[in-house]
């Protein structure tokens, strides 16, 4: 905790200097993507989102996010042979979102790209599978005072055997994720869809955010101003690449809180939902390899194409300052 009063001065002078630093380093040197993390959403015990309509291959998301990662992380590492290309895990364990965190800060990501899949509440529905008899009673009373009689008459009746089963849910396509700047722009809708499950960690006990702490205000302000626009523009080459397959494109979505995990990564971040376990073609995509393997192609594509802009600017914006000079 900061204790102001007569050190006030001293205080804001060393923001400015740690605003003009970072002001200076950044035009001087140009913006290189030296590392990408890449992280499997869920593992071990925290299974993500699971199949469970009816015909259903029980698809657990944890297991698809890892399938993805996989063919990501090796496709990454054959076309982007310059790039550190660090995996948060390669196999079912669990982490938390803070030691996903930690791998990505404690490695220099220059880019965090989370993979998961959408789940949503299904629909539950009945069908009649035979008849059985069911039994009631009746009580009636008859005579009065000491002669008052109880009886219990019983009433069998022939009525339908249901099965209740969950329906597939007709949603289906890929989605990319980024933490909302405060700016919000027109051009990124909002996820308020109201039977989404939607992606957070909010729920996982071993975190225990204060999200009224300056600490935290600190870096969700440092998050939107440094890297929202980055991240957009990520999320964007990697919607427009899964459009270039003809897969369904359902946009670039923003979320105001709740995806600790993109906001604890001091870099751009996204968060792709690759596709709809609940849905019936989007799961058997998911589940298999060439699917997998477009979705990681997809992402490769993007993050070229990405990287280019970036360096290309940065090196545009370097030249520009070296000319002033
Ligand atoms: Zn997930």
């Amino acid at each position: 905790m900061f204790v102001l009063k007569k050190s006030y001065p001293v205080f804001l002078l060393c923001f400015s200097i740690f605003f003009l630093l970072n002001e200076t380093s950044q035009a001087q040197s140009p913006r290189k993507i030296r590392t990408i993390i890449v992280d499997a959403g869920h593992g071990g015990a925290d299974y993500g989102g699971q199949s469970e309509y009816e015909g259903s291959l029980n698809s657990k998301e944890k297991n698809i996010t890892l399938a993805i990662s996989l063919k990501l992380v090796e496709e990454l590492k054959k076309q982007m042979p310059d790039v550190n290309i660090v995996p948060t895990r390669t196999t079912d364990i669990y982490q938390n979102p803070r030691e996903k965190a930690r791998i990505a800060n404690e490695n220099h990501g220059d880019l965090f790209v989370c993979i998961h899949a959408d789940a949503v509440v299904l629909k539950t529905t009945s069908r009649i599978i035979g008849h059985h008899k069911e039994t009631y009673y009746t009580t009636k009373y008859t005579g009065k005072g000491k002669k008052r009689k109880k009886i219990r008459t019983a009433h069998t009746h022939i009525v339908p055997t249901r099965q209740y089963y969950k329906l597939p849910t007709s949603r289906k396509g890929t989605s990319t994720l980024i933490l909302a700047s405060h700016k919000t722009s027109a051009k990124i809708e909002a996820l308020e869809a109201s039977d989404m499950q939607f992606e957070t960690d909010a729920n996982d006990s071993t975190l225990d955010i204060n999200y009224d702490s300056p600490e935290w205000k600190a870096s969700a302000l440092l998050y939107t101003q440094k890297y929202f626009n980055r991240s957009y523009q990520l999320a964007f080459d990697v919607q427009n690449e899964i459009d270039s397959i003809g897969r369904n494109n359902l946009g670039v979505w923003q979320r105001q809180k709740g995806i600790w995990v993109l906001q604890a990564t001091q870099m751009p971040a996204i968060l792709i939902e690759t596709g709809f376990i609940d849905n019936y073609e989007d799961e058997r995509y998911l589940d298999s390899d060439k699917g997998q393997q477009e979705i990681a192609d997809c992402i490769t594509r993007a993050l070229i194409k990405y990287k280019s802009q970036v360096e290309t600017k940065a090196a545009l914006n370097a030249d520009a300052t070296a000319t002033k000079q």
